[in-house]
């Protein structure tokens, strides 16, 4: 006789007012409390998708010839430039030019 599944979790059991912060979409643009912002060296990237992976925000956008973040709402984490494998995005402050 087949095994039945353990069933973990009844989602039927709650309430639908539980937890009614975040139950809708809003696009919060986190960027403005940023500290340090990433910069792309365009002529190092090589398109691998490794930040667009990697970024928690989701914000890492797709160009001709490289990737960048979305400054609206990137949050300065510097995840991506600890992931690029190509070493082809540094941090800086926010009020340095890039
Ligand atoms: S991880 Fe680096 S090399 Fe890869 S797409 Fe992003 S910036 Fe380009
Ligand atoms: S700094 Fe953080 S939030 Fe901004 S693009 Fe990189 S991984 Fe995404």
């Amino acid at each position: 006789m087949k095994k039945q599944a353990k069933q973990m979790f009844d989602q039927s059991t709650i309430p639908n007012d539980l937890c009614p912060i975040a139950t809708e979409f809003f696009d919060l643009p986190v960027g403005d409390w940023r500290a340090k912002r990433p910069v792309v060296l365009r002529g190092k990237c090589v398109k691998c998708g490794t930040c667009w992976a990697f970024c928690p925000t989701q914000c890492i956008v797709e160009r001709d010839k490289w990737f960048e973040a979305n400054l609206k709402l990137c949050k300065g984490c510097g995840i991506c430039a600890q992931e690029c494998p190509q070493n082809a995005i540094v941090m800086i402050e926010e009020e340095e030019e890039s």
